[in-house]
């Protein structure tokens, strides 16, 4: 038996039934695993556009990766999709952690979430056996509190869990999924669960994966090990975590502050590596013992401010999100971190919409009246503390009306409001736009709405990418220039179609060339294509991983489409064309006829209207999405 065709769960909260079903041949073959069956899935339960993301119409998938639950270095991440409770659109958010692992070896390939239950419940896999339980107890709990009671009463300490917080339950709009303290924070995931009344999925599982061709799968693992192991980027997070790219965006300009009024953070040694470090208590490991090691647990001794907080999966995310809010103070930055992941808050949409409320009190829009007494300052630690833990509980009107995204907040507020939101289809921008063009069309260009992990090519900062070595391994010399608009659309397909593959293997992007570029050139599209055939049987090349990939973004890209998304919707905020009025990266804006072309190169090498974005006719044909054709000649786009 080959490990993919483990079943599926469908999970009906409504009626309470749970039933393991087969995934079907031709579907299991053009989507893969992971991302791509989510989208499958999705796509065929819901209707865009008219499905209220938190209805129980709507859907939820957790699913597992290809390489899941196998020893394939970084073979962690755990995808969930659903529509998103930001923008209406397509949603999706991954994790590391063990639940991928734990879901595939309990037998299970993922989960089908369906209905809404009357009552709290979570749900309980145990090797395969699946039940709904009780969850009445464990609500107005934080997300590590569910974990702690859930383990307990089941006797399972080592078992897996995806929990939700407060902002979950409270149908906070950017609510995350708490999967193993790995966070999935984007597109409201944990409201999603919180308004099905689905609390929290344990997965406690041991069986083994079998692959068709263990020998080939061993070696190509241990190549890529070694890969790993030797790249000087990739070590360099080994050895200091990533508490270091805060600086490391600061310095190239990409560190905004203010809701994007400046970039430079002149304080930023407050947050930075050496700061955080002292706290550094130990390595996290992933469970394929990955070599790239990027997890440190952090933890304030007793005695000092905010003493006892402990976090991991650091990464640069808070330090970043706490500095465009002007806070200096690691302890602070930390304290942040674990309330959001406690009371189940994303922190990246949380930033922008402090951001947000902070410039319209300083320019007056906003005033206490309206803040339930919060004073609104740059860098207040405690205000910014105590504002997640209101939004969580939608305490007072002010916590409400920001738990339902900067887009919906500012529209309902008015007096202007509108233009200090930044977002983009209802969804918080939580990038800089103006400085590296590669990164910036890939974040613009995002299936969810906006976003860095989908297709934002991140390799033209590296300072090894010579134009040279940039045309070799990317095609094109442009690559390696971050300021030009050249070649971008480009990189962003091929960053796109690796991000699609990745996603239904289950491989996290740090342990790949997103990470560390010039890994491409021995760990790449060719080295997935004898992976996948090594795990299914199926003899698939590059091209065909690429055909795949394409027929995943574009099933996506239906999925706006249907949701009333357009090309106008894709041009970020006003702010963004203008200049950047200070520090490294000052004079720098985007322009939009530059955007244009971009948009259309990238719209035609997807097989996309050039000018709607809208997928073409015999694209979806080639593509054999009939389904996609048929909805979007329904809905009248074709
Ligand atoms: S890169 Fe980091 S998060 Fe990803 S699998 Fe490796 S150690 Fe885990």
């Amino acid at each position: 038996m080959l490990s993919r065709q483990n079943p599926v769960l469908n999970v009906n909260l409504t009626s309470g039934s749970i039933k393991r079903e087969a995934i079907d041949e031709r579907v299991a073959n053009h989507f893969l695993s992971g991302r791509g069956l989510g989208d499958w899935f999705l796509f065929r339960t819901v209707n865009p556009g008219e499905t209220d993301p938190l209805s129980p119409e709507n859907t939820l998938f957790f699913f597992s990766g290809l390489l899941s639950g196998t020893h394939f270095p970084g073979a962690v991440r755990n995808s969930l999709v659903s529509l998103n409770v930001l923008t209406g659109g397509y949603g999706e958010s991954s994790s590391a952690g063990s639940f991928a692992s734990a879901l595939r070896k309990s037998g299970c390939e993922g989960i089908l979430v369906s209905g809404r239950s009357p009552d709290p419940v979570y749900l309980w896999i145990d090797e395969g056996r699946a039940e709904l339980r009780s969850g009445a107890h464990l609500c107005g709990k934080t997300t590590f509190k569910k974990r702690a009671a859930i383990r307990e009463e089941l006797d399972a300490p080592s078992a897996s869990t995806c929990t939700i917080g407060q902002a979950g339950e409270n149908l906070v709009r950017y609510a995350l999924v708490n999967c193993d303290d790995r966070y999935s924070g984007r597109c409201g995931m944990g409201a999603v669960m919180g308004s099905k009344n689905l609390l929290a999925v344990a997965v406690r599982g041991s069986g083994s994966i079998r692959v068709h061709d263990p020998d080939v799968f061993d070696s190509i693992s241990s190549d890529v090990r070694s890969l790993l192991a030797s790249d000087p980027s990739l070590m360099n997070k080994a050895r200091y975590g990533l508490g270091r790219d805060t600086e490391a965006y600061n310095d190239m300009g990409l560190l905004f502050i203010k809701n994007f009024q400046e970039v430079d953070f002149d304080r930023v040694a407050g947050i930075g590596y050496n700061a955080v470090k002292k706290y550094y208590e130990r390595l996290v490991p992933c469970p394929t013992d990955c070599p790239v090691r990027c997890n440190r647990l952090a933890r304030i001794p007793e005695g000092e401010p905010y003493g006892g907080t402990a976090v991991s999966s650091l990464e640069a995310t808070p330090a970043y999100e706490m500095a465009h809010l002007c806070v200096d103070d690691i302890r602070t930055v930390l304290k942040a971190f674990e309330l959001c992941n406690g009371y189940g808050i994303d922190i990246h949409s949380w930033s922008t919409c402090m951001s947000w409320a902070i410039e319209c009190f300083e320019r007056g829009i906003i005033t206490r009246k309206d803040t339930d007494g919060l004073s609104l300052h740059w860098g207040d630690g405690p205000m910014l503390l105590e504002s997640i833990r209101r939004i969580a509980k939608r305490e007072g009107a002010f916590a409400g009306l920001l738990a339902e995204g900067v887009a919906r907040a500012s529209k309902k507020l008015g007096r202007g409001s509108e233009q200090y939101a930044m977002q983009m289809k209802g969804m918080e921008i939580d990038d800089e736009l103006r400085v590296d063009k590669g990164m910036t069309f890939g974040i613009l260009t995002e299936s969810r709405g906006t976003g860095h992990t989908l297709g934002a090519f991140f390799g033209s900062f590296d300072k090894s990418m010579s134009p040279e070595k940039a045309k070799k391994l990317f095609g094109t010399e442009h690559a390696a220039f971050p300021h030009s608009y050249d070649g971008k659309a480009d990189l962003v397909v091929l960053t796109e179609r690796y991000g699609a593959i990745q996603d239904c293997l289950g491989i996290c992007w740090f342990a790949s060339h997103r990470a560390a570029p010039l890994l491409i050139d021995r760990y790449n599209m060719q080295t997935y294509a004898l992976l996948v055939s090594a795990v299914t049987g199926l003899k698939l090349n590059e091209e065909d991983l690429i055909r795949i990939a394409e027929r995943i973004i574009t099933l996506e890209k239906t999925v706006n489409i249907l949701a009333g998304q357009t090309r106008e919707d894709e041009f970020p905020p006003d702010r963004f064309f203008q200049p950047i009025p200070n520090g490294r990266s000052g004079g720098m804006a985007l322009d939009r006829d530059e955007l244009d072309k971009l948009f259309r190169r990238h719209s035609e090498l997807h097989g996309w209207d050039p000018t709607t974005g809208i997928p073409l006719p015999e694209t979806l044909r080639s593509l054999d999405l009939p389904e996609a054709e048929e909805a979007l000649e329904k809905a009248g786009c074709l």
